[in-house]
């Protein structure tokens, strides 16, 4: 029977074999984790992305979601959830960047729990409504400025920030459970730096996964 759900439209341009071919191209960039690339290929990531460029969703790069956001390259997201992967067992993850809710539902994929605190308020909704509409009953979403991390849900065994600034938020190092670990593009627009920092008893060691483009991490809430 023909589906009537406009994502199925598209004469399989959102279909199980691009994902998987998308997902071949991942791990040819570097990530090798297998709960990271078993959740690439589950994660539909034509639903994160308007209908209109549903077709253009398994290709490996950015795409625009709005209010002049993005939905992140699967490449780097692949790279930053096997960051927060890379450390003991993670039971729960802090994403600052809600966004589209793409990189959220990936993580739901490979762990127990996932918070995630979105400071456009339509994006959060959008994102809040199509996880529970996919099951993702697992994210909780925060309508919140993330440079704060969420501190009432914390600590937490990785944070994954899918925004850029000139340095990691002090708050959000400091809701890092011990041996815990942090993954952020740190540095100018076009010059970013995706940073890794893992929290080692009393000190941090910090080691730096590739050069990335993201949208700035802002103040506020809008
Ligand atoms: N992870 C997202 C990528 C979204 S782009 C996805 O998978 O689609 C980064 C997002 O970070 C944008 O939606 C932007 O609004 C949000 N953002 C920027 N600064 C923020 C802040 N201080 N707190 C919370 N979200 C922020």
């Amino acid at each position: 029977m023909q589906s009537r759900h406009p994502h199925s439209i598209g004469l399989g341009m959102t279909s199980e074999r691009n994902r998987a071919r998308l997902v071949e191209r991942v791990a040819e960039s570097g990530v090798r984790d297998e709960r990271v690339l078993t959740a690439l290929r589950k994660v539909q990531r034509h639903r994160f992305v308007d209908e209109a460029l549903a077709n253009m969703a398994y290709r490996d790069t950015a795409l625009p979601i709005g209010h002049g956001q993005t939905i992140s390259q699967p490449a780097v997201v692949g790279r930053m959830t096997e960051a927060a992967l890379s450390v003991g067992p993670v039971k729960r993850v802090l994403e600052v960047g809600t966004g589209s809710g793409y990189q959220a539902a990936v993580l739901a994929e490979c762990v127990d729990e996932v918070y995630s605190t979105e400071r456009i308020r339509p994006l959060h909704d959008r994102a809040r409504k199509l996880l529970r509409q996919l099951g993702y009953n697992r994210v909780r979403l925060q309508y919140s400025d993330g440079s704060w991390g969420w501190p009432q849900m914390g600590p937490f065994e990785a944070i994954v920030v899918t925004a850029g600034g000139d340095s990691v938020p002090e708050a959000l190092l400091e809701q890092l459970a011990p041996e815990g670990v942090l993954v952020m593009p740190v540095g100018a627009a076009g010059q970013q730096r995706l940073v890794r920092i893992e929290r080692r008893g009393d000190g941090w060691r910090e080691d730096m996964l590739g050069m990335v483009s993201f949208v700035p991490l802002l103040g506020g809430k809008v």
